[in-house]
């Protein structure tokens, strides 16, 4: 059923803002996306850019050539140091929305050291990347640079069982590819993708190419390659309904998954 905007806002003012009819009318509306050519792709804090050199120069060789083809909004991991801040400040009990600030710190110094590496392709980082400066970059250089953690700050949403904060930057980058309704949401890691274990420790462990939100969960590999709370925003998500993880220390792999080939593993939200 179609609403116009006078119904609309009369649901609104009268309802609860949870009600089912309210929710309804307002989805009935077309689907709009803000930045719909643009991928977001996750550059790994641990698994890439703490590489540094033979992690960073070849993804940045990529990076620049396919940014003639392609919209790109580069988030940053942060990785190691962070790590290492959140054991000091998770020994002295600090709140998960401190540590958050902790992590933001360190995904920032990593969009800096990229923003050097891109700065003479004329590719600038940009604060907080809510919008602001991003289309113009994305207009005139085709890509874009931020830092991977969400915003949360202080209001970061605890876990119940400990201080680390459960939105970092994987979560922090999936939000702004769906929130901006991009077309792809790509995460550069150093493995081949999602595996039965973890590759590092278990010898064992099979590459799996493809598989959907709730198979991960049945298999028990929900707090495995991506952050878990990642599943569930890509489950419930309207734009982004599948999301890529590949091998950046790969040379070709970030340019054949933005040329929509299937490299690394795809999870699907169904
Ligand atoms: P980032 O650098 O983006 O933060 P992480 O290091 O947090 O990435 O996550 C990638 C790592 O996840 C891989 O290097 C791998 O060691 C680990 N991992 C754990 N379980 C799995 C799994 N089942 N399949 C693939 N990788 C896994
Ligand atoms: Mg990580």
């Amino acid at each position: 059923m179609h609403h116009t905007t006078a119904q609309l806002e009369q649901l609104l003012m009268q309802r609860s803002l949870t009600d089912a009819q309210l929710l309804e009318a307002a989805e009935a509306s077309a689907d709009f996306r803000i930045l719909p050519d643009a991928t977001v792709l996750k550059i790994g804090g641990q698994s890439v850019i703490d590489r540094g050199r033979a992690g960073l120069f070849p993804l940045v060789d990529e990076i620049v050539s396919a940014r003639k083809d392609h919209k790109l909004l580069i988030g940053t991991g942060a990785g190691t140091r962070a790590r290492h801040l959140y054991s000091i400040a998770a020994g002295l009990n600090l709140p998960a929305g401190v540590l958050a600030q902790l992590g933001a710190s360190v995904a920032d110094q990593n969009a800096a050291m990229l923003g050097q590496l891109l700065a003479k392709h004329g590719i600038p980082v940009v604060g907080g990347a809510g919008l602001s400066t991003v289309p113009l970059s994305i207009a005139e250089v085709n890509a874009v640079i931020f830092s991977g953690m969400p915003p949360y700050k202080l209001w970061m949403r605890p876990a119940a069982e400990s201080v680390i904060p459960p939105y970092r930057t994987d979560a922090g980058c999936f939000l702004l590819a769906e929130q901006f309704g991009c077309k792809a949401m790509i995460y550069v890691k150093d493995e081949n993708g999602l595996y039965t274990g973890n590759p590092k420790t278990d010898p064992h462990a099979t590459f799996i190419p493809k598989i959907s939100v709730d198979e991960m969960k049945a298999q028990g590999l929900q707090d495995s390659i991506l952050e878990f709370p990642v599943l569930d925003l890509l489950k419930s998500a309207r734009h982004i309904r599948q999301v890529q993880v590949i091998n950046g220390l790969v040379p070709g792999n970030l340019t054949r998954a933005l040329a929509g080939e299937h490299v690394g593993t795809i999870i699907t939200a169904s």
